[in-house]
């Protein structure tokens, strides 16, 4: 029991517990979205010439590639200018004027914001707040980048079909409305689960306080 333990082995195991992570409705809307639009935006693979141009823009190699925006190592390639602004494509697309290598980290933190506004904003994990030294360098590379090739915009608007396109959006938007409503039922039920804790097939109590409905957070 807690009385026994020090307060330095109590923040140790807290400190080795983690907690999976909840899922919930409004927390993939986002993920949903990204699905709207990669599902229809094209993908370009580039030449193994062109990998090697960005490579040397970089100044990295095949084998030690790195996060172009902190120095970690890479584990993806992320698009430099974002996909989806506002539920809706921004016309930008996967093709190696748009790519960068990044670690997870970066790759999450950044998300949609425009790429420098978040190196050097204050989002959780954005390469400032991490103290990373050469953010100035690392943006003159990413503008090196930029001017290397301006990248392609595609106008789906023109592309298109107005009413297959638009039905296309307005799908999107039921799709994520529905899941606000069942996000509330679901916030609903949930209470109603923690507050008949004593009709859970019991097992000994503990004091800790269960959490309510999860984070709504997300978007
Ligand atoms: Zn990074």
């Amino acid at each position: 029991m807690t009385h026994s333990l020090s307060k330095d082995e109590v923040s140790l195991l807290r400190k080795a517990f983690r907690m999976p992570s909840v899922q919930t409705m409004t927390s993939r809307k986002t993920s949903i979205t990204n699905a709207f639009v990669c599902s229809i935006i094209p993908v370009v693979p580039p030449t193994p010439e062109e990998i090697k141009e960005v490579l040397r823009i970089f100044e990295m190699t095949p084998q030690d590639v790195r996060c172009a925006y902190c120095g970690d190592k890479s584990s993806e390639w992320d698009h430099l200018r974002p996909l989806v602004i506002a539920r809706r494509p921004t016309g930008h697309i996967s093709e190696i004027a748009n790519l960068v290598p990044s670690c997870g980290k970066c790759n999450q933190s950044k998300g949609n914001s425009d790429w420098r506004t978040w190196m050097l904003g204050s989002a959780p994990r954005c390469p400032t707040v991490r103290g990373i030294q050469d953010v100035a360098q690392r943006i003159a590379r990413l503008e090196a980048f930029e001017r290397w090739r301006k990248p392609t915009v595609v106008n789906f608007k023109r592309i298109l079909d107005t009413n297959a396109y638009s039905k296309y959006w307005d799908e999107l938007d039921a799709v994520v409305a529905l899941m606000e409503d069942s996000q509330k039922l679901a916030n609903e039920l949930r209470s109603k689960i923690a507050e008949a804790r004593m009709d859970w097939d019991v097992r000994p109590l503990s004091s800790s306080k269960i959490t309510g409905p999860c984070d709504p957070s997300g978007d």
